[in-house]
């Protein structure tokens, strides 16, 4: 939990410390509220409806105690995350017994991708499940290493090919061996050249047709990984390969590294699309499974 809170602290510290030098709450108040949630990246026009159904909440129940309008803004952040949404699924797919699931991680470098398939590699394993791993990063100079160390940690395979091979060439190989040796999982970590957009989401719908060949109903999941660190650009990444790939969740790494947790409101506002995982450091358990509550409570702890 540890670098959770820390990640938190700076909403935290924000908001406890207006909480505690306030007096009344009068439009003094509110207005300090809303600075407070635009600060986190939450968005102007959700930090004036949050703060407005607030408004409504504390008259109607007549509030005046500290610790009752805490509550009352975590309960409206988290009923207004339910309220962005469209019924997403935020639980990991998975294959029918007896076949592989097939999980593919795009995202562009450096947002934490390679770091991310070890993690879940790591707590997989650790569960029981026979994990597979494919480096299909065959672009990044030192992305196959990075992989194979985290699968040698982690006691998981490695699938990967010679330098600069073609990635849709070591994923065959990859799928071919998880479903003629029974993995339960396969965890594809794929290339993230931002340099040239045309080439990156041929090369993953290529990969996409070759995992069907073998297996015609993965992936199972194709997870496109954000880097909470970058706001608003984040977004625009996201927008991008869901254009052009069939991106079914989020993944939000660098959650350590930035007091902004309001992208994940921002994320699901203009996406509608699950963050499923959420990552705050760069240990193999620094990853959890996302969960709304959880992560408003621990925006203000
Ligand atoms: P990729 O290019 O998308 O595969 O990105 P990497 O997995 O290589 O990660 C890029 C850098 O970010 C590495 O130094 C990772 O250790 C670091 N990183 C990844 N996830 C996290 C995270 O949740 N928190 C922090 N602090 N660092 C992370």
């Amino acid at each position: 939990d540890q670098g959770l809170s820390q990640s938190r602290q700076g909403f935290a510290d924000r908001f406890n410390k207006f909480l505690s030098n306030f007096r009344s709450v009068d439009e003094d108040f509110f207005e300090q509220l809303e600075d407070t949630l635009i600060g986190a990246d939450l968005g102007f026009e959700l930090a004036i409806q949050i703060s407005n159904q607030v408004r409504e909440a504390v008259k109607v129940k007549n509030i005046k105690d500290k610790d009752q309008i805490r509550d009352l803004i975590i309960e409206q952040m988290v009923s207004q995350y339910d309220q962005q949404g469209q019924g997403e699924d935020q639980s990991m797919h998975f294959a029918p017994a007896g076949q592989p699931t097939v999980v593919l991680f795009v995202g562009v470098n450096g947002v934490g991708k390679t770091t991310t398939v070890g993690k879940l590699a790591s707590s997989y394993k650790k569960e029981g499940k026979k994990v597979l791993l494919a480096a299909a990063d065959t672009f990044r100079a030192g992305a196959v290493k990075q992989l194979q160390e985290w699968g040698d940690r982690a006691d998981v395979p490695v699938v990967a090919g010679p330098e600069k091979a073609d990635p849709a060439s070591v994923v065959y190989t990859a799928v071919a061996k998880a479903k003629d040796e029974n993995f339960d999982v396969l965890f594809v970590d794929t290339a993230g050249r931002l340099q040239n957009n045309v080439n990156l989401m041929q090369e993953l719908s290529k990969i996409n047709r070759v995992v069907q060949k073998v297996l015609p109903d993965a992936p199972q999941e194709v997870l496109l990984v954000l880097d909470a660190t970058t706001g608003q650009n984040a977004l625009q990444q996201a927008k991008l390969f869901q254009q052009s790939s069939e991106v079914t969740g989020i993944v939000l790494t660098k959650m350590d590294g930035t007091a902004k947790g309001g992208i994940v409101f921002a994320i699901r506002d203009s996406l509608h699309l699950p963050v499923k995982w959420i990552g705050f450091g760069e240990k193999a358990t620094d990853l959890r499974p996302f969960s709304a509550e959880d992560f408003v409570y621990g925006m203000f702890k």
